[in-house]
């Protein structure tokens, strides 16, 4: 963690909250003291966003899950960058693992995603993965470094992006990875950044980790050089998310 970079909190609801799940979540989450230099921010279903907005107080920002490459037009069941904007929200999180594996968005896909959700003013919470077979096979960083050079190349305003990193076999597999594995590839994600983007670009963006964090390893990895925050999934529904949001405390 650097000072030059905010610390930042992602709580992923997925598809697992209804107004009462909202309303229960919100209640601990205003309820308790929230570290005022990290950047809390939940991730939530596009039915609810207007409602998660008017819940929350504004120290909490609100994320769409998901949004389409186009401002409008005959496409069922999408949503625009627009339309989350006018439910009052700023962030939309773009190529989760979960929208690339069950869902199979190519990386062009999510890249003219990304390039549409920053043009319509959002801010951008870009995802890259590796899988088991990636890791088993020994072809982790050839398969970030291909979804980084996709998603490079549609960023022009590096300040309004939050790169995700999951390590999707650690994510509700009951393994968990280790210190040094999280911060091996944080840190050739930032070195990627230093040599494909530029030295400030490398310094002043958030690189956050996905998979399983929880109250119990959240401190500890708030530790490492490169690690900027989490992207939280399961423990974002629960009041872990209160102790990983004050992970540096
Ligand atoms: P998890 O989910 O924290 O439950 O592993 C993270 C995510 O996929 O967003």
């Amino acid at each position: 963690m650097d000072s030059q970079r905010k610390f930042f909190v992602i709580g992923n609801w997925k598809m697992n909250v209804d107004k009462s799940r909202i309303d229960s979540i919100v209640k601990f989450m205003t309820a308790a003291s929230l570290d005022p230099t990290t950047e809390a921010v939940v991730g939530c279903p596009s039915c609810y966003l207007s409602y998660a907005r008017q819940q929350l107080p504004n120290n909490i920002g609100v994320a769409a899950q998901n949004c389409y490459k186009v401002a409008k037009g005959n496409f069922s069941g999408e949503i625009s960058a627009a339309m989350i904007e006018d439910c009052g929200c700023e962030w939309v999180i773009l190529g989760h693992p979960e929208r690339r594996t069950i869902f199979h968005e190519p990386d062009d896909l999510i890249r003219e995603k990304v390039t549409h959700a920053l043009k319509s003013g959002l801010k951008v919470v870009a995802c890259v993965c590796e899988t088991k077979e990636d890791r088993d096979e020994g072809r982790t960083w050839q398969v970030l470094e291909a979804q980084m050079a996709s998603l490079a190349s549609s960023i022009s305003d590096w300040s309004r992006v939050v790169i995700a990193f999951e390590a999707l076999w650690a994510s509700n597999t009951g393994i968990l990875a280790t210190n040094n594995q999280v911060q091996e590839v944080l840190s050739q994600l930032r070195q990627w950044l230093r040599h494909n983007v530029s030295h400030s670009v490398a310094d002043t963006t958030r690189i956050i980790y996905a998979g399983s964090v929880s109250s119990d390893n959240c401190q500890q990895m708030a530790r490492l050089a490169d690690l900027d925050g989490f992207l939280v999934g399961s423990a974002a529904l629960r009041t872990d998310i209160i102790d990983i949001i004050n992970a540096r405390g």
